[in-house]
């Protein structure tokens, strides 16, 4: 991957503007206001790449949360929004969009410094579709029609797409800017407003790209607000009984607190997009077994690993088995680990400290269970002085699909390679997972092509292409992976609620 001379010069210009704006914690952005912290502690971020201060934010307490979802009510019931035309909230969505792509660079800056992926994944990934997916959501504000039922003659019946409310939206590390992009925009689309939540460990894009969008004066003061902190300031959004959805986007474990905070207050309805295992399976009759090799390899070990849908758990048949483990080992063995500006880097630092640890534990275990370790396996000490988090991209063979390395997420670099013989026992083993949000396999046979794809139980399955996305197609997963689709309609129908009207002739 590389990025054009243009672009280096950009990138080269954010770093000290970044730097200059990291000096000053970062502060919740409620009612149109950063809010002014006194007495309050400030939360660290580190820079994952050196183990260095990069810089800080103040968390909100409970009276910044019952302050933030008070305005968001407010903004609600305000007709500035509530009456909006639609086209003006599209055109709105759109200014957004536009002061994404202009600051483009700096918030790229600020997402590979915080999360420790490169520079040029940032800009070339997650930055272009945060600002698309604002375009996308303005063109379907005048679109999503309701339904004229045909109910019995004398009756009038049609349905109403109404906004929910006050949407909390909380989201990982992983994908900090993009993953609340993908929540704010349909949210807005729809006429809600909206209380975001990132991650701690890497709050800051998000808390930058707030502070833009409020520099141009684009949202009606409430429409839009933000809280800082880990999982208390989450826990208190998820328990709020004024909050009326929460869509959150984070571990499997996490997902089940909410779904009992969400039972406890006022069973306010809940989106849940969270963890994977997800297979990758290669059939003897693979049509492009280079590109499969290629493709596997990428999907699997880009942004380090930490990707959600990523196919950690990859199956050979027999023949190809020991072939396809020595390109991948090839592949693998020549990764360059390094920090986000490192030109000649193919792999970022781990996002934060207890994560690398637990990437490491989970390689320990492979080792001491005794599979084959064809790849790294260790820290990469490379440019850092050891202070950086970098993982050499880890290959273990005849891994037991039922051994914790291949059942439980592990969200980094660390792939485990598991032979098969039939058709049939590799849909089972690939569906032996409490989770299912994607699957993929490569095969030139038509038939076995959808067989296979109704057969795998998983919320997106891939056919000879591992990791296809599209703002047009449902993105989400089935099982343990969560509730609910994110992406096309389907997002817009998260942030409505579906009103019957009954009208006698
Ligand atoms: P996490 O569950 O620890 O945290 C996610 C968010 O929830 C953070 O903002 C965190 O502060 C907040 N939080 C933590 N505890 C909370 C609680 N009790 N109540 C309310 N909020 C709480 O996840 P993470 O470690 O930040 O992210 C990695 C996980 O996210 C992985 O499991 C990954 O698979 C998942 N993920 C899923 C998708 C998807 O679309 N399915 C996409 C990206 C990441």
């Amino acid at each position: 991957m590389t990025i054009a001379t243009q672009d280096k010069v950009l990138a080269t210009a954010s770093l000290p503007l970044a730097e200059q704006w990291l000096k000053e914690p970062g502060r919740a952005f409620i009612n149109g206001k950063f809010v002014d912290h006194h007495n309050t502690a400030v939360i660290d971020t580190i820079n994952p790449a050196n183990g260095k201060r990069l810089g800080g934010f103040f968390a909100s307490g409970k009276e910044d949360v019952d302050n933030a979802v008070a305005a968001a009510r407010r903004a609600f019931r305000d007709a500035a929004w509530k009456k909006m035309a639609r086209r003006e909230r599209a055109f709105l969505l759109r200014r957004i969009a536009d002061v994404i792509r202009a600051n483009a660079a700096e918030l790229a800056t600020l997402e590979a410094l915080d999360n420790g992926k490169l520079y040029k994944e940032a800009f070339l990934d997650d930055l272009p579709e945060s600002a698309d997916v604002f375009d996308y959501y303005a063109g379907w504000t005048d679109k999503f029609y309701a339904e004229n039922c045909p109910v019995d003659e004398g009756f009038l019946n049609y349905t109403r797409h109404e906004p929910i409310g006050v949407c909390g939206l909380i989201v990982p590390w992983n994908f900090p800017l993009l993953l609340a992009m993908w929540k704010i925009a349909p949210a807005l689309a729809m006429g809600n407003t909206v209380i975001v939540k990132p991650s701690p460990f890497t709050s800051m894009s998000l808390i930058r790209a707030v502070e833009l969008i409020a520099e141009a004066d684009i949202l009606p003061a409430g429409v839009l607000n933000l809280v800082l902190g880990g999982a208390d300031s989450g826990k208190l959004l998820c328990e709020h009984s004024g909050v009326d959805k929460i869509s959150f986007t984070g571990s499997t474990q996490t997902g089940k607190q909410i779904v009992q905070l969400a039972g406890v207050s006022n069973l306010k309805l809940l989106g849940l997009e969270l963890g994977g295992k997800s297979a990758n399976i290669v059939f003897e009759d693979v049509p492009d077994l280079q590109f499969a090799i290629d493709r596997s390899f990428q999907a699997m070990f880009s942004h380090k690993g930490e990707k959600c849908s990523e196919p950690t758990r990859l199956f050979v048949q027999q023949k190809l088995y020991e072939q396809f483990i020595e390109a991948l080992k090839e592949r693998a063995d020549k990764i360059v680990c390094g920090a986000q500006f490192d030109e000649q880097a193919q792999q970022g630092a781990q996002c934060n400290q207890p994560h690398f640890d637990k990437i490491m534990h989970y390689i320990a275990m492979g080792k001491s269970a005794g599979f084959r370790l064809v790849s790294g396996g260790e820290r990469d000490m490379n440019g850092s002085n050891g202070q950086g988090l970098f993982v050499r991209p880890t290959i273990f063979a005849d891994v037991d699909n039922r051994h914790a390395l291949a059942q439980e997420e592990i969200f980094g670099p660390v792939l485990a390679v598991t032979p098969f013989e039939t058709e049939e026992q590799v849909v089972a083993m690939a569906n032996d997972t409490i989770y299912g949000l994607a699957a993929g396999f490569w095969t030139n046979d038509v038939s076995r092509a959808h067989r296979v794809a109704a057969e795998l139980d998983a919320g997106m399955v891939f056919v000879n292409k591992y990791g296809c996305y599209d703002f047009a197609s449902p993105f989400g997963g089935s099982k343990q992976s969560g509730w609910g689709k994110e992406m096309a309609v389907h997002s817009l129908h998260a942030y409505t609620k579906l009103k019957s009207v009954w009208v006698k002739l």
